[in-house]
């Protein structure tokens, strides 16, 4: 399996591209700033990318989507409980002038807990985790966790931003849904490097883990 992360933007937003190393069907999650950046490393992997899906749609992860669509011809994804968080990215846009003209592209699929995202020859199931915002889910491919704003090494996403829910449904989510998984799985999150769910039980405060100081 192909997994490539590419950074981009101020808020140092990472897209995933995950594709089939055989037949090169591939998706991309949360293309925003750093779109260029992934078409271009699309075509040099030669890939043919027929869906873009989103954890969720901060105008960080979803400032791309429109560009991608008319650039791939690929329909996008996302769940729907984050669709009222969707329709205001040209608002959000006044906040952050980076993303100026920011379209709000139409959604094709919904997608929603437990459904299945193919990738070539491997399946991404998709997991609602409700907290950072009403409609963010995880996907999970063949024990990778792609995690969204959801869960970070180290710390966990924010709940007082547009769509936010509460701390407790957050952790909630993160423990129900994420926490399950075998302690080898490496988590992929929106912000930041690459962790695992062994390391998170382990250290990440938010989940009761590592030791408080004072
Ligand atoms: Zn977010
Ligand atoms: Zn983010």
């Amino acid at each position: 399996m192909i997994i490539q992360c590419i950074t981009g933007g101020s808020f140092l937003t990472n897209c995933y591209i995950i594709a089939d190393e055989e037949s090169k069907e591939g998706i991309i999650i949360d293309p925003g700033a750093q779109l260029s950046e992934v078409l271009e490393e699309i075509k040099n992997l030669d890939l043919k990318i027929d869906k873009i899906v989103n954890t969720h749609a901060h105008i960080d992860h979803a400032s791309g989507v429109q560009e991608a669509k008319d650039a791939l011809g690929a329909k996008f994804y996302l769940h729907p409980k984050e669709k009222p968080v969707l329709d205001i990215l040209p608002e959000s846009a006044l906040r952050f002038p980076e993303f100026s003209g920011v379209e709000v592209p139409e959604i094709d699929e919904f997608v929603e807990q437990g459904d299945i995202v193919e990738i070539g020859k491997y399946k991404a199931e998709v997991l609602h985790v409700p907290g950072h915002t009403w409609g963010s889910i995880c996907l999970v491919i063949d024990g990778h966790i792609i995690s969204g704003d959801t869960l970070f090494a180290g710390s966990v996403g924010r709940v007082d931003l547009t769509g936010g829910t509460s701390m407790e449904e957050l952790v909630g989510s993160i423990n129900r849904k994420l926490m399950v998984y075998p302690p080898e799985s490496k988590v992929y999150p929106g912000h930041g490097p690459v962790t695992t769910i062994e390391i998170e039980k382990r250290s990440n405060p938010f989940l009761g883990g590592g030791t408080i100081l004072f």
